[in-house]
């Protein structure tokens, strides 16, 4: 649609939003107390599926285990895909609001961990439910194909690339456009866009080091891993500080450093499991084989037995938007939003969102809705304190119902007419 058709319609539809927020309300606090873990949202998208068959698209589910797609054909126009993930994480809720998880469920590896949103995705659920719903109602505000797709196992960077292998190309029309959006601590009520890179790659890995066990008062018959592994996380440090340009964005962190259990023991080896968050496929590549540098040569200075075994636990591309597709995003943005839509710098927060894109190899924007307060958003950022504030993972994330709800919702509707006809 041209500025002035969305304008109109943003008009038209403000109203209609502000009816529906107290259904949306119920929904999202409902879908916040019953949250699921990665790829087993089973739950989530079913009240997703079943609100988007009431609304009459057409729906099929267990896409890639539990992704669920709705499709609404309403004449000729673009296609434009606009995709929720659904997914909690391993995080026992500490926000003390009155809807808080309690729920507990068992990880991948059979223990039983407390469950909580803590990264929003009901929060996104909740708007796309909201827009298609809205879209359903109003179809004669416009025209096109509307692809609504609720995506499993975000946190884990299985779902979408999960979606595609279950032959989500083959089965739905090509999009022309792929929108996504994510709650973000920033002041409750702004949405925020970049052309570009706005979330970095995040690659993650698992460093088991091999030595030789033996009593610890005997050293001389070991080749102690702990040692090996103590060096080595030392040593990681200097990839970032020494190997990478300081106009690049890079961040090593080593999450976890296990060896031995009792202290007069060498254990046999230790394992290191590290983060990786960068920007540009070349630093990424880098810093990927310095480490199996300087871990190997860890271990041969020592005299190891054997390498190190490097295994992949994660691995996210970069989230790259299409520039010609985020100035027409933003343009929309600013006519609905005025100075409460802004650019923003990436973050080193890493999604699989653009999946779809690259295989598709269709344009894509993803874009950020504050979910702070916006008080004590101000009040931190006039103490130059934003860094206290919880942000998502944290047992304390807690985005304000109000007023982020309506704010995503509009965002989401906003972006897909700029598309739309
Ligand atoms: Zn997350
Ligand atoms: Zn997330």
């Amino acid at each position: 649609m041209e500025i002035a058709q969305i304008k109109s319609f943003n008009d038209k539809m403000d109203s209609f939003i502000d009816q529906l927020l107290p259904e949306l309300e119920e929904i999202y606090k409902d879908i916040h107390r019953n949250p699921e873990l990665s790829m087993q949202e089973f739950r989530t998208a079913k009240i997703a599926a079943d609100y988007l068959t009431k609304y009459q698209f057409e729906v099929s589910t267990g896409i890639g285990i539990t992704g669920v797609v709705g499709l609404m054909k309403n004449g000729d126009g673009p296609t434009v895909m606009l995709r929720a993930d659904m997914d909690a994480l391993p995080v026992a809720e500490a926000t003390g609001l009155p809807y808080a998880s309690t729920k507990v469920a068992r990880d991948e590896e059979g223990t039983e961990v407390g469950v909580s949103h803590v990264c929003g995705h009901d929060l996104h659920v909740a708007w796309l439910m909201g827009a298609a719903r809205l879209f359903s109602e109003h179809k004669d505000q416009w025209k096109g194909t509307l692809m609504i797709v609720f995506q499993p196992g975000e946190e884990v960077s299985r779902g979408a690339q999960s979606m595609i292998d279950d032959g989500m190309m083959d089965r739905f029309p090509k999009p022309d456009i792929i929108l996504g959006q994510h709650v973000m601590v920033g002041e409750a009520g702004t949405v925020m866009y970049r052309s570009g890179a706005i979330l970095s790659a995040g690659n993650s890995l698992k460093v088991k080091i091999f030595g030789r066990g033996a009593h610890g008062s005997q050293p001389q018959t070991s080749i102690d891993p702990v040692i090996m592994a103590a060096a080595a996380t030392m040593r990681l440090q200097t990839i970032v500080s020494r190997e990478i340009a300081p106009i690049e964005n890079a961040v090593l962190t080593i999450g976890a450093l296990q060896a031995g259990t009792k202290e007069n023991i060498i254990p046999d080896d230790a394992t290191i499991k590290l983060n990786i968050r960068t920007f540009d496929d070349g630093v990424r590549d880098h810093i990927l084989s310095a480490v199996k540098r300087i871990c190997c040569a860890e271990c041969s200075a020592s005299n190891a037995p054997r390498d190190p075994e490097f295994t992949d636990i994660d691995s996210y591309p970069v989230t790259e938007n299409d520039a010609a597709a985020t100035a027409k995003l933003a343009e929309a943005f600013n006519v609905r939003f005025g100075d409460k839509s802004f650019e923003t710098k990436p973050a080193s927060a890493s999604e699989d969102f653009s999946i779809f894109g690259r295989n598709w190899k269709v344009p894509y924007v993803f874009w950020f809705v504050g979910g702070t307060d916006p008080k004590i958003y101000l009040e931190a950022k006039k103490n130059n304190k934003i860094n206290t504030i919880p942000s998502n993972h944290s047992p304390k994330f807690a985005p304000v119902i109000h007023p982020t709800l309506k704010t995503g919702l509009a965002a989401m509707m906003t972006a897909a007419v700029a598309w739309l006809k």
